[in-house]
């Protein structure tokens, strides 16, 4: 059984992600042309996916002046909030969390590498960004697990209004099994858009975990708990990580926080030097 504080944010996440897949779709079906989480809005006000603007912008080698001010209000949101979208916003989050197992009392201590090493997802994004340029179309935008996710939902969409089967029903769940099931790392250790979003955010103090010391086990009874870092799904100990390995790869999940048995962990506004680097 999951303690009841996880259940209710994994609820609360849910809940989150769901509404806004469905904000999409509704207004895909209503064809009110808002886009996806890829590219969204009305009129001249759009907000565009950071990473697609970059590919975009390498693969027709110009900066186009409109979509950089549309990717630029998802990145300052980024230098503020690093990686929450891949913990609140992100469809392919979601549909990871449904098939995930319960963590909290299982899973074994966080590798914090998950396997690969950290740089992979780097690796990735330099990949991604120079295959952009070299065949003059956003490389990554192909095989996103975001826009895939949404090409999907339109494509059963089309069924419904057509009734005539397509090969993407296929193609995309496939692609996607791959994604986000053979390749278990994938958000935390390739992903190149969570990539970008985290060097985005690594110097952001906004909505990261805090601890008090004076509630924690560990600190003060010596107690081997870990609870927190084992319910991370990013391999964070918020006791033990990086203050800048924490802004890099924290999502915001707030997983810690309703792991902990004595409520220790919290997710402060504001997370001041003190706190940051006091755990
Ligand atoms: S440190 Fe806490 S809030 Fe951040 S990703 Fe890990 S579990 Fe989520
Ligand atoms: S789960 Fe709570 S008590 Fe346990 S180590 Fe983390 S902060 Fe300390």
């Amino acid at each position: 059984m999951l303690a009841k504080a996880t259940q209710r944010i994994r609820t609360i996440r849910f809940s989150t992600r769901t509404a806004v897949i469905l904000f999409i779709v509704l207004a895909g079906v209503a064809r009110l042309g808002l886009g996806t989480t890829c590219s969204f809005g009305a009129g001249e006000i759009t907000i565009m996916c950071p990473l697609g603007y970059l590919q975009l912008s390498l693969a027709n080698r110009t900066l186009m002046p409109g979509l950089l001010i549309s990717a630029g209000v998802v990145a300052v949101i980024a230098v503020l909030l690093g990686r929450s979208f891949c913990g609140w916003g992100c469809p392919a989050g979601l549909a990871r969390s449904v098939f995930k197992r319960d963590r909290v009392k299982s899973a074994p201590a966080p590798d914090n590498g998950g396997g690969l090493p950290g740089w992979t997802r780097y690796a990735v994004l330099g990949g991604t960004l120079a295959s952009s340029f070299a065949l003059g179309f956003p490389v990554f935008c192909a095989i996103c697990p975001v826009g895939l996710t949404f090409g999907l939902l339109f494509a059963l969409v089309r069924l419904v209004e057509t009734r005539q089967p397509t090969l993407e029903l296929l193609l995309i769940p496939a692609v996607l099994a791959v994604e986000l099931l053979v390749l278990r790392k994938w958000c935390k250790s390739l992903c190149p858009l969570g990539a970008l979003l985290g060097l985005l955010g690594s110097r952001s103090k906004v909505l990261l975990p805090f601890i008090n010391t004076e509630k924690c086990l560990a600190a003060t009874q010596g107690v081997d708990c870990h609870a927190c870092a084992r319910a991370c799904p990013e391999g964070i100990d918020p006791r033990q990580s990086a203050p800048a390995v924490i802004a890099e790869d924290c999502t915001r999940c707030a997983e810690c926080t309703g792991a902990c048995p004595t409520g220790a962990v919290s997710l402060p506004v504001l997370a001041g030097e003190k706190a940051m680097v006091g755990r």
